[in-house]
């Protein structure tokens, strides 16, 4: 049993109001929220940092079951009942701890928000003591944790919004949001871009919501539903054993990002190539700018990022080639229920000589290959379809249909040259083949441990006793 978790957007409607949006004024009250957020967040993070040994306090706890008392760690939850008595005035306890008057300083704060804001400074402080001290554990001057930023998305606790739905019309959707005007604390409406696919997911049997997020950026705002799945999936060892099971083999590359071939009583019943239609390329020219201009001002300036909207592009572009390309993989997947997902395990990066460009594009590659191997593992256990990561040891150099030692070539002009990373792959046997494929069906083989992936015999340690 696991669970699954996904997030759906849903984009508030922003534009000016003769065109169905929220005015400016709407708007200005969602940055206003997200600042007294911020600031009641560094107030709780400030709290909770000057009072170190609480967040660790040993108390007694009884056993639900057994009712016998033990000692363990502070819970959360008696943490935020403490930090709210110690600092909100109430008319059993009107004053709180002196210099610690939130009441005083956020006055009217509505109370879910507050508890949101405590029990995420709370994980920041808590995450930030660790550090700490396994930093001055280590005795090394470098490494040394900074200080925990307070900003974050605001999280919308039960009472701080209302998706309201008109079910007979999509368009005329809104979320209410409870948000500070500047003034005071007020609920307004607020259109969104409300569509089918949102409402196919929000209602979709299994999947249950959780607190959602409100997203503030420059370029407009949205509400984050997240939603979570209980997930019950057979056991790799259990599905190994099953003989009609099938294995879904994904084969990562730069240009041809991913071959997919699925295999089903030893022979490959489906192969799927998903291209990169050129962003390789794309994002090469983009790199190759950036490391110009770095070249031109000097050395980067410490702190500051240079090139900021190129790199968002970059990045961006990397996250949707692997939202697509990931879809690409479970859609597959989702042919062959109870299937089991291949990956080979990820290698590390090797530095070879080359510009400083053709390595940032290297780099980006490779995070891109991580990136897609990341969430189609999240997307295909939402469908119940469990992950592996094989030994990916010679799966491109081997040869996928008789297991002896081939190698790999490209065609240039009219003449075969063998080349590291060639196109096409050829061995002894006489197969010849695109090499990604080779590579995707060899993921298989070492998955079942065959030919070149056999299980190691255990070396005997040397004879002691004689
Ligand atoms: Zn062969």
């Amino acid at each position: 049993m696991g669970q699954a978790s996904r997030t759906t957007k849903l984009l508030l409607d922003l534009s000016a109001r003769e065109e169905g949006g929220a005015n400016s004024e709407k708007r200005g009250y969602l940055e206003a929220t997200v600042a007294l957020l911020n600031r009641a967040r560094a107030f709780y993070l400030d709290f909770f940092l000057a009072h170190p040994a609480k967040l660790t306090e040993r108390v007694p706890v009884t056993s639900k079951t057994t009712r016998e008392e033990r000692e363990a760690t502070i819970s959360t939850d008696q943490l935020l009942t403490w930090a709210e008595f110690q600092t909100v005035a109430t008319q059993e306890h009107p004053t709180p701890m002196t210099g610690w008057n939130f009441s005083q300083q956020f006055p009217d704060f509505p109370n879910r928000y507050r508890r949101s804001v405590i029990k995420d400074s709370l994980g920041k402080a808590r995450g930030y003591l660790t550090a700490m001290a396994t930093w001055q554990a280590r005795g090394k001057k470098k490494g040394k944790p900074g200080l925990p930023a307070p900003r974050n998305h605001p999280t919308l606790y039960d009472g701080t919004h209302s998706l309201e739905l008109d079910a007979l019309d999509l368009r005329h959707t809104f979320v209410r949001l409870k948000v500070f005007t500047g003034k005071q604390w007020r609920w307004v409406n607020y259109p969104t871009h409300y569509n089918r696919f949102f409402e196919k997911r929000r209602t979709e049997p299994g999947w249950e919501m959780e607190s959602p997020k409100l997203i503030v950026r420059k370029q407009g705002a949205a509400v984050h539903f997240l939603q979570t799945k209980e997930i019950k999936a057979e056991k790799i060892v259990e599905s190994k054993k099953n003989p009609d099971v099938v294995t879904v083999a994904v084969d990562l590359n730069v240009k041809m990002l991913a071959v997919v071939t699925v295999r089903q009583h030893g022979k490959i019943i489906e192969t799927v190539f998903v291209r990169d239609h050129g962003l390789d390329q794309h994002r090469y020219q983009h790199l190759k700018q950036i490391a110009r201009k770095q070249w031109q001002s000097g050395k980067a300036v410490k702190g500051e990022r240079s090139n900021q909207d190129l790199w968002r592009h970059v990045k961006r572009m990397n996250q949707d080639a692997a939202h697509t390309t990931a879809h690409a993989i479970v859609e597959v997947c989702q042919k062959y229920p109870g299937c089991v997902l291949l990956f080979e395990r990820l290698r590390k990066m090797k530095q070879g000589a080359m510009s400083k460009s053709r390595r940032l594009n290297r780099k980006q590659a490779n995070q891109l290959k991580g990136q897609i191997n990341q969430v189609s593992k999240e997307k295909a256990y939402a469908c119940a379809v469990v992950t592996v990561e094989v030994n990916a040891h010679g799966t491109s150099q081997f040869c996928a249909r008789c297991g002896a030692r081939g190698e790999r070539f490209s065609i240039r002009g009219s003449q075969a040259n063998k080349e590291r990373g060639g196109k096409l792959f050829r061995c002894a046997c006489g197969y010849v083949v695109q090499a990604d494929f080779n590579a995707s069906v060899n993921v298989h083989h070492s998955f079942y441990q065959e030919w070149h992936w056999q299980p190691r015999r255990k070396k005997r340690p040397h004879a002691l006793s004689g």
